[in-house]
């Protein structure tokens, strides 16, 4: 049995349902579970032997959990600086059309590191670019995960509307929904690990209603309700979007996948800013998801999610940090505080409190992902926990209150985090991988497409369609 004692906390938000916090707490994880929590020191006897680690420096809260990533997107950041959605994708297709196990293999390397060194325990990654004979491209980034020691959700993407088809991709980031279906199911079979605890799970995600076929979109459904897996996809993105999806389909995007029935308490989905009053009340509804991105949503100058009217209706909220070309870093306790700001910046001062925030970015999260194990601080949960150091210089002066001073002030990096009881970052330094070996390779794969030395796509398709 393998025992550790976070012992003597500042403090601890469990982000329970009762929002429990506690001054001068510990945290006994046994096992890779959550066993005793609570002030002070455990009873007598309940910590034996445990490895104790002094946390008198730190505020604890459950390890973030990201809801919306395109890994791959690490090696082309400061792309298409002024562009909105339409014209960064178009720019962009030609480039990632040159991907590969190597290039996928190291930035999920990179990205993921830089994810778990901001506090997240918990990442999905939204995959969706399949170059027909690069290699195993979903199996590249769960060996990056594994070898990390994060959680990790990686969905099983897919485009089948090319250029060819009045689509926005070059064809040869697409592929035949049959492919799609078949591979799918492969890769399910292959990672998807549905037990408590699980490090490893798989979801169903077409790119969006604009770049996957209705009949990909409904058997994607299809397939991922006989498999027992979630589904994820874009939607409501831009006010672009909106206008293409009244014109072509005659409704909203949110009545489209209504109708493609893309709605339910299994499905998450990434964005949600263009919604109207009814839209919010179908998700409300359905106990649809929604991944809230508010730093790529200013980046692009896509819009401003209603999140408090969501949260308000009872929708689950969780925060992604999306794909890094889309917001050219990844630090989730930063996106925690991006979305506190977003939302005050939107409707006033009183619009989203820092704890709001935080529930945010672990509980909305964990429902995001249909994990009821991970996400607060609870006996019997697993041992996910991120500990800040709030002794340094940017968080002097937040002792007043230490929970809310870590959302407030400038976001620092994680000092500990642990996921499934064993350190992914002990002392601000990764524990499991070299960082200068991540960060290498991370650079020279990136060098290799800067310098035009991976595959080149086609030409970006003339405009027209998306
Ligand atoms: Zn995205």
């Amino acid at each position: 049995m393998s025992r550790m004692l976070l012992s003597r906390c500042a403090a601890i938000a469990t982000m329970d349902d009762a929002r429990t916090e506690v001054v001068g707490g510990s945290i006994l994880v046994e096992d890779g579970a959550i066993a005793w929590l609570g002030a002070g020191d455990p009873p007598a006897g309940l910590a034996d032997g445990a490895d104790v680690v002094d946390a008198s420096g730190c505020v604890a809260i459950p390890g973030l959990i990201n809801t919306h990533h395109h890994l791959y997107q690490v090696l082309t950041r400061v792309r298409a600086q002024q562009d909105g959605l339409f014209g960064w994708l178009t720019e962009l297709y030609p480039v990632w059309a040159g991907l590969d196990a190597e290039w996928v293999g190291a930035a999920a390397g990179a990205g993921l590191a830089e994810l778990a060194l901001s506090g997240c325990s918990t990442s999905t990654d939204h995959h969706y670019v399949f170059p027909a004979g690069r290699g195993d491209l979903l199996g590249a980034e769960i060996q990056a995960a594994r070898e990390l020691g994060i959680r990790f959700h990686p969905t099983r993407g897919s485009m089948d509307l090319g250029a060819s088809q009045g689509g926005l991709p070059p064809d040869v980031v697409t592929q035949d929904p049959d492919t799609v279906l078949a591979e799918t199911e492969q890769a399910i079979a292959t990672f998807h690990d549905p037990s408590p605890g699980a490090m490893v799970r798989i979801a169903v995600a077409p790119c969006s209603p604009f770049s996957a076929s209705e009949r990909l979109m409904r058997e994607s459904v299809a397939l991922a309700r006989r498999l027992g897996v979630r589904l994820h996809t874009h939607i409501a993105e831009t006010s672009d979007e909106e206008a293409f999806c009244l014109e072509r389909f005659g409704c909203r995007p949110v009545e489209l996948l209504d109708r493609m029935g893309f709605l339910g308490d299994d499905v998450w989905l990434a964005h949600a800013v263009h919604l109207s009053a009814p839209d919010i009340t179908r998700l409300a509804a359905t106990h649809t998801a929604v991944a809230h991105c508010p730093t790529s949503n200013m980046r692009l100058g896509s819009g401003t999610a209603l999140v408090r009217e969501l949260v308000d209706a009872g929708v689950p909220v969780g925060l992604g940090v999306d794909g890094s070309a889309s917001n050219d870093g990844a630090h989730l306790l930063g996106e925690v505080r991006q979305a506190m700001l977003v939302a005050r910046g939107r409707g006033g001062p009183a619009a989203m409190t820092a704890r709001e925030a935080l529930w945010l970015g672990t509980r909305g999260g964990a429902a995001c992902l249909g994990r009821d194990d991970v996400g607060s601080l609870e006996p019997g949960k697993r041992a996910d926990i991120a500990l800040f150091d709030v002794t340094g210089i940017a968080t002097a002066g937040i002792e007043a209150d230490p929970v809310a001073g870590i959302v407030l002030a400038w976001p620092q990096p994680v000092h500990h985090l642990v996921v499934e009881g064993r350190f992914v970052v002990r002392d601000g330094a990764l524990a499991n991988v070299p960082e200068a070996d991540v960060a290498g390779r991370a650079h020279r794969v990136a060098r290799q497409i800067v310098e035009g030395h991976r595959a080149t796509g086609t030409a970006a398709p003339a405009a027209g369609g998306l």
